[in-house]
Parts: C-alpha cells; sequence; structure tokens
C-alpha cells in the first residue's frame, strides 16, 4: 500500500533580492513498511522536502498525499504523520519522558489514558523505562534522540519523517537508532530519512533517492544505488 505520494514539488525561497530554488521537481512514492533514505549534501533540498510533507511549508507547486490525503488540504491527515526534523526539538526538555509522550499524544488527538499507555509501551520498547520520570535535560544525547522518535510514533503514524536520526550520536546510540528504525518499518509504518552519509542510507534504507541542487539525481534500491556509484566521485563528496 502506498504511504506517500509525492508529485513534483517546487520551492524557492525569497532571501532579501535572492531567489533560492531549493527544491525543483521532487516526485516519490514510498510503501508501508518501506525505508527510503534520502541522500545528499548539505543543501540539497531534503530538510525542504520532509517540511512541506510534514506541512511545514507550503510547496510553490506540486503535490503531497499521505495515505491518499493531501496535508496542506486536509490538515487532518497530518495525524497519519510523525516527525522528528530538527533532532531533539520536538522535546520539552524540563519535562520527563513520560510527561512529553502524553502531551504530545494528547496534541494529536489521543485521549489521555491511550497517550499514556501508548507511551509506556514505547519507553519500555526503546529501553527507556527507568528514565520516565527524570527531566529529559539528564538524559544522555542517545537517549534524547530514541524518545524524540517514541514521541513521533506515539499516535502510531502511518509515515514516520526523520532528518539526518543517527547525526551526532556515538557509535552504539547510532547503532541502537537504525534498530528501531528497521523494527518501526518492519511492523508497517513507512520511513521516509534524511542523511548525508552513504553508511547509514546503506545500512538500513530499502531505496536510496540521491538528491542535488533541489533535484532526484538517482532513486533505486541500495543495492543498486550502491553498486552504481560506489567509488565514484559523487559518492566520496557525499559520504
Ligand atoms: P542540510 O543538510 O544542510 O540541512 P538540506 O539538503 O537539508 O541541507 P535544505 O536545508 O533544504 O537542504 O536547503 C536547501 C537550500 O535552501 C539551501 O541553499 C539553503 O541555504 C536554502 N534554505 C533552506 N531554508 C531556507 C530558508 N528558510 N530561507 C532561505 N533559504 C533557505
Amino acid at each position: 500500500m502506498i504511504a506517500l505520494e509525492v508529485h513534483n514539488l517546487h520551492k524557492t525561497y525569497k532571501q532579501r533580492k535572492k531567489l533560492i530554488e531549493a527544491v525543483r521537481g521532487v516526485s516519490l512514492n514510498i510503501n508501508s513498511g518501506e525505508i527510503l533514505a534520502f541522500l545528499g549534501p548539505n543543501g540539497a533540498g531534503k530538510t525542504t522536502c520532509i517540511k512541506m510533507i510534514a506541512g511545514l511549508i507550503k510547496p510553490d507547486a506540486g503535490s503531497v498525499k499521505i495515505a491518499g490525503s493531501d496535508p496542506h488540504r486536509n490538515p487532518r491527515s497530518l495525524r497519519l504523520v510523525g516527525a522528528v526534523l530538527e533532532g531533539n526539538r520536538n522535546l520539552y526538555w524540563r519535562l520527563t519522558p513520560e510527561e512529553n509522550l502524553e502531551y504530545f499524544g494528547t496534541l494529536r488527538g489521543l485521549n489521555r489514558r491511550v497517550a499514556h499507555k501508548n507511551g509506556l509501551q514505547l519507553l519500555e520498547r526503546f529501553d527507556l523505562i527507568s528514565k520516565r520520570r527524570a527531566p529529559v535535560q539528564t538524559l544522555s544525547r542517545g537517549m534524547q534522540q530514541k524518545l524524540a522518535i517514541a514521541v513521533a510514533l506515539v499516535h502510531t503514524p502511518r509515515l514516520l519523517l526523520l532528518d539526518e536520526p543517527t547525526l551526532g550520536l556515538d557509535v552504539e546510540a547510532s547503532q541502537n537508532v537504525k534498530t528501531l528504525v528497521r523494527e518501526i518499518a518492519r511492523e508497517g509504518c513507512a520511513i521516509l530519512l534524511t542523511t548525508h552519509q552513504l553508511d547509514v542510507a546503506e545500512e538500513i534504507s530499502d531505496r536510496v533517492a540521491i538528491i542535488q541542487q533541489g533535484k532526484i539525481l538517482a532513486e533505486e534500491s541500495t543495492r543498486e544505488i550502491i553498486r552504481r556509484f560506489s567509488g565514484s566521485t559523487y559518492i566520496i563528496e557525499i559520504a
């Protein structure tokens, strides 16, 4: 089943008198249970695409459909999306993991009891249960990232958006996050993640879309992308 359909997205930013064509005709689909990695160098347009899919910024042209519904026309379809967009900023640092999960769960339409129950299940599963009553600011960077993903999943979305999910994590925390992401996809959630690290894309994604200067250069199975591009200067540049 197709969870996400993106057709011919365009976005130009206006900065003072300069126009920046950040996204220039991006199209892609992701099926339930599939992980697509958006791979590209800094400034390629990955975050802008993700923000348009998450309904945060409006495309100049093109369309987004989440499970068949356009979030820019029907904001309720955003309840089908979970997103970790800028590191841990979707967390309240002085609140505990339990409180964060309950708060964001109710914000996305769950009643308090269900939000609490889902939250506890996620904390258990993400190995954070012992920290459930500790202020988020006392958690390690890796724990905060796992919690941010748990918060994005509390309302059981069909599509999970992750912007650079392993950036700034040590090897063990990064491995933990990659394992969790794979498990979440296996349960049927579609996942779109951005990365500029080839090894992250190689380890967890089913397909890779290489994006540069706002355009998709190639989009294939991860194995095919590695075969085609490994050794090329382009991959070396972005890896
Ligand atoms: P990074 O990994 O550095 O975040 P990215 O691939 O996610 O890169 P974007 O953040 O989408 O790329 O940026 C694409 C282009 O748009 C860049 O040239 C960037 O400077 C520009 N840009 C992004 N956000 C804005 C904004 N709010 N206003 C003006 N220009 C922007």
